[in-house]
This record gives C-alpha cells, sequence and structure tokens, in this order.
C-alpha cells in the first residue's frame, strides 16, 4: 500500500515535470489513440489496487477473470445496440440447446435467478401478481419449503419475493410441510449440513405438484453439473456466471421448465414494473455470459484439474524446504469450488508466524496477494484446513503467478524461521 502510494507521487512528479517541458502534440495524440483502442487503465486512474488471486470465486474479490475470447465478445457486442427482448430470447434458446435443459435465461447473478425463480413460481399463470410482489403476496402461495440444515445468507434473495419459509429436518417432515400455500421448494446444492437427498426432496414435491429450485451457483467444475440438476427433475437450477464459468461477474443463469423460464422473463427488465427491474441485464452481460458457456463447454474437467494440480505442485516446490512444512493437494468434498487446493501445514513452534499473519503480509505485499480465506481456520467449505494450515486457490491464478505467489510465500515463511 505504502509502496503504491509513493509511486504514484513519484510517477505523478515525473509525468507534471514531463508535462512542463511540453510533450509534443504528435506524441500526445499517440497516447491517446492508444488509449481508445486498449482503453485507459481506470484502476491505476482511480488508484485502486491490482492483486493476485489466490483465494477463489470471491465476489469480495471480484469473482474471476473472463478468458480473452469471451473479454473480446462482450467488447464487441458494447458497439451495437440491439433489441433486448430479442437478444434474451436467442440466449436463451441457444443456452437451453447447448446445456440440455427446456428453458434458460441470462440473469444478473446467481442471487438475482434465485429471486427470478422465486417470483416465475408465484407468478406462474397469474401475469398480475407481477406488479403484487414482493409487498402484495395475500392473495398468493408464499411458503418456501427448505431443509433447516439449507438456511443460508441466500435467503434474502427467496424472500425477496415476500415469500416466507417453513422449515423441515427429516423426510417425514418433508412430507408433512406441504399446505394449499406452498409455492416452491429450494436445495442449498453446496450445503454441508441436511438429511434429505435431491433425489427424495425432488420426488416428493412433484408428487404435491410443487416446483423445486436448486441453487448450484458455486457448482461448476464438474462441467457437466450444467445439467446434471436439471436432469435429475429440479424445475429451475441458478449458477452464478462470474464463478467457475468465469463470465461477467454480475452475470448467471437460470435453468429449467420452459413455463417457468419464461414466468421468470416476466418477472425481469426491461419490464418496469417487476421485482427484477433493478437487476437489469444488459447486451454486454448477456452476450458475455453465452460466450463463457461457449468457452467452458469447450474445457475438459481433465484437463482443468490437471492444470491446477501443476499450478499447487509448482507453489508446492518452492516452499518444500520451510521446516516442518508438509504440503498436500486437495478438492473440497462438497459441491462447490470442487478443484484442487494447495494446503500448508507446518508447525507454528519452528515457524513463528500464525497463517492469518502470512495472510495479512501477502496482502501488504507487491504485488498484493489474496490467499484463500479458509487460511488459518478450523475444517470447513469441504478442506481438511486447521489453525496451522495455509490454504492458496490456484484455480484463479493468471499464467505466471503461481510462481509468484511461491516466492512470496517462501519469503515470508523463511524469514519467520529465522533463516
Ligand atoms: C455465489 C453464490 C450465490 C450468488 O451468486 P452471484 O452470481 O454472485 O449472484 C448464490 N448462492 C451461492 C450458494 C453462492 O455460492
Amino acid at each position: 500500500m505504502e509502496w503504491n502510494r509513493t509511486r504514484r507521487g513519484f510517477l505523478g512528479c515525473v509525468n507534471s515535470a514531463v508535462a512542463g517541458v511540453g510533450l509534443a502534440g504528435g506524441t500526445r495524440r499517440a497516447e491517446a489513440a492508444r488509449q481508445a483502442v486498449e482503453g485507459e487503465d481506470y484502476y491505476d486512474k482511480l488508484g485502486v489496487t491490482k492483486i493476485i488471486n489466490a483465494a477463489g470465486t470471491y465476489t469480495a474479490l471480484t469473482g474471476s477473470i473472463m478468458p480473452p475470447s469471451v473479454q473480446a465478445a462482450v467488447a464487441r457486442a458494447a458497439r451495437h445496440p440491439v433489441r433486448l427482448q430479442e437478444l434474451q430470447k436467442a440466449a436463451g434458446e441457444y443456452l437451453a440447446r447447448q446445456l440440455k435443459c427446456e428453458g434458460a435465461m441470462v440473469t444478473a447473478g446467481a442471487a438475482s435467478a434465485l429471486t427470478l425463480g422465486t417470483a416465475a413460481a408465484m407468478t406462474l399463470g397469474n401475469r398480475p401478481a407481477i406488479h403484487n410482489i414482493p409487498t402484495d403476496v395475500s392473495g398468493l402461495k408464499d411458503e418456501v419449503i427448505v431443509q433447516k440444515g439449507h438456511r443460508y445468507e441466500y435467503d434474502h434473495a427467496i424472500r425477496n419475493c415476500g415469500a416466507r419459509f417453513v422449515e423441515v429436518v427429516t423426510l417425514a417432515d418433508y412430507e408433512a410441510a406441504f399446505t394449499a400455500r406452498t409455492v416452491m421448494t429450494n436445495f442449498f446444492n453446496a450445503a454441508e449440513h441436511g438429511e434429505i437427498s435431491r433425489q427424495d426432496w425432488v420426488r416428493v414435491a412433484h408428487s404435491h405438484g410443487v416446483p423445486c429450485m436448486n441453487d448450484a451457483a458455486a457448482d461448476v467444475p464438474p462441467i457437466s453439473n450444467l445439467w446434471n440438476y436439471t436432469q435429475m427433475g429440479f424445475d429451475v437450477v441458478a449458477f452464478s456466471g462470474g464463478k467457475g464459468m468465469r463470465g461477467p461477474q454480475n452475470a448467471g443463469l437460470l435453468l429449467g421448465r420452459k413455463d417457468l423460464i419464461a414466468a421468470a422473463v416476466q418477472n425481469n427488465n426491461p419490464n418496469s414494473d417487476s421485482v427484477g427491474r433493478g437487476m437489469k441485464v444488459s447486451k454486454e452481460q448477456i452476450v458475455g455470459m453465452v460466450a463463457a458457456v461457449d468457452w467452458f463447454l469447450s474445457q475438459t474437467d481433465a484437463a482443468m484439474e490437471a492444470e491446477f494440480r501443476r499450478r499447487a505442485e509448482r507453489i508446492a516446490a518452492q516452499v518444500k524446504a520451510i521446516p516442518t512444512l508438509e504440503s498436500q493437494v486437495a478438492i473440497p468434498n462438497v459441491a462447490a469450488n470442487a478443484v484442487p487446493h494447495l494446503l500448508l501445514r507446518y508447525d507454528p513452534q519452528r515457524v513463528k508466524i500464525r497463517p492469518a499473519e502470512v495472510m495479512a503480509e501477502l496482502r501488504r505485499g507487491t504485488p498484493s496477494i489474496e490467499l484463500n480465506p479458509m487460511t488459518g481456520r478450523k475444517a470447513g467449505a469441504g478442506l481438511p484446513c486447521d489453525e496451522n494450515t495455509i490454504v492458496v486457490g490456484v484455480w484463479m491464478l493468471e499464467p505466471g503467478e503461481d510462481l509468484i505467489v511461491g516466492r512470496r510465500l517462501k519469503e515470508v515463511l523463511g524469514k519467520a524461521t529465522g533463516a
């Protein structure tokens, strides 16, 4: 941080000095032309620190980086106006074909997909109700059944429609929970708790004629998860576009039954009098999401896993001389972020720095590095970590960054051994 500020100050002085001497008009014009094509670096202009993401697809770390083909498709889409509804429809039909489901739409992220999926269930066959949610739901079915162990922060996306939760624990509870007001059930695909299986969840809901939503936001790879849950019978499934699929951060997918997707579309922009109007999806997001799906479908699970393992091994190789340090590559045993992570465990008696301090040290350094937030924490998120373990998320690293992360870890840990 300090260093960045100093550097900016220094460069600022150099720039004013050069301006004082007087940049030749031609040079200035050439620089302006270059910026017009490449784009000005607004992170630099705004003084925002660029980071190395050794954490994962975290919203607060801006999710993921769009692959070059996706960035180019977004830039190209930005050059032309189109009719938004025509684009939504064509994109939805294309995605449904590619992802082997009846219907699909691009949403403003998975949380938005959850809101629109709920709105769809509440307003199916009742267009006037679109104007009434979330404040006037008295005449509508508004109960959403959920397992107690599946309650989470994204409940809010469902509550945005004015829906209420009915909690169940056992399969018998579940069977008894359906009433005339039940509108939907929700399943948190990456939940660590909950005793009712996906198959039972869908079967029982359908025996009552009630649709099931599945939040699988962070649950690719494997690539086939994009159709596994719709094919299992879930009526609508939500995915985040800006996580493993590496689309725009504010994009996502709602996949599923044709009638429900059509109802979700009615609850979205450009329809202004709707719960989804504040979740506008632009032409750049729609095209970016479709291009990201194309990119993701061109990958293979095996090649992605092999590449992530190579990155982990390159980092582990750089720190292998640190006393007591043991490295392990682990894939979380929950559905979310199921890719190789590097775990570095050491004896804090010998390496005298806590993992949390290592994390802070890497954040303060240049370049600034973010480690996985499970660093120094007891087992969770499906990872066998503990208070003496550093967790490196390697899948969002750009080429060459694994070496920088390895070098910084070696410096910081090495210093703490007194070496
Ligand atoms: C990330 C996440 C979301 C939200 O996804 P966005 O695309 O950021 O809206 C919802 N549910 C779960 C389980 C998630 O992990």
